[in-house]
């Protein structure tokens, strides 16, 4: 590993650490763990889910994930229910109580918040774009399930619009945008296939 990479992941690794004090310390306080605390807001950001899904998308194994929402329908927080979609499915949703103890929990430390809101626009997008291709690069690898980026979003059209500030089209909003509003986690993502996120992805690249 070179020099430069060695110190970009180590400071990765310290950011991770502050976000994981606070979610401790706010879990700790509320009666929750951390896993109870990730379902409560992945629930709240992306609406109801099945297990399988929501086990895959917070990285735990099933067996984590049933303890953990089982904790959370007892506390009042979620529930269970049949799946529109599918009848012999089972799905998981946010009570109010659960969506309202959600928008309780800040996911980002303040201090956090406020270093990256001190950021020029220009180097928040700069980051969203580093960013976008780092975790690219590990959903590839498999070490990390796929996040529902713009990078892999077929709503996503990099480079279609002349105006420097905002080149990107958004198909699901049908508005242009820049780098600065990449998002990492998006509630309208819809995954692309393969082939679709690899073109798109060659083009984005390109442009950098
Ligand atoms: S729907 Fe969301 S993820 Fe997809 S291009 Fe639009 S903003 Fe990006």
């Amino acid at each position: 590993m070179s020099e430069p990479t060695a110190q970009i992941a180590f400071a990765m690794a310290r950011l991770a650490t502050l976000q994981r004090a606070a979610i401790w310390r706010q879990a700790g306080l509320r009666g929750l763990t951390a896993t109870q605390v990730a379902i409560l807001h992945a629930l709240a950001r992306h609406g109801p889910a099945r297990v399988g899904a929501l086990a895959g998308t917070l990285g735990v194994t099933q067996p984590t994930l049933s303890d953990a929402l089982a904790a959370l329908v007892a506390k009042g927080l979620a529930l269970r229910s049949a799946d529109p979609a599918d009848a012999r499915a089972r799905q998981v949703c946010l009570t109010s109580v659960g969506a309202a103890e959600a928008r309780a929990l800040d996911e980002t430390p303040a201090a956090l918040s406020e270093a990256l809101e001190r950021l020029p626009v220009a180097e928040r997008g700069a980051m969203l774009r580093a960013l976008s291709g780092v975790i690219r690069g590990l959903q590839r690898a498999g070490a990390i399930p796929v996040e529902r980026m713009c990078v892999t979003c077929r709503h996503f059209r990099p480079y279609v619009h002349e105006d420097a500030a905002a080149p990107h089209h958004c198909g699901f909003v049908d508005a242009a945008f820049g780098d600065g509003l990449l998002r990492i986690d998006c509630g309208d993502h819809a995954e692309a296939t393969e082939e679709e996120a690899r073109t798109t992805w060659a083009r984005f690249a390109a442009m950098a």
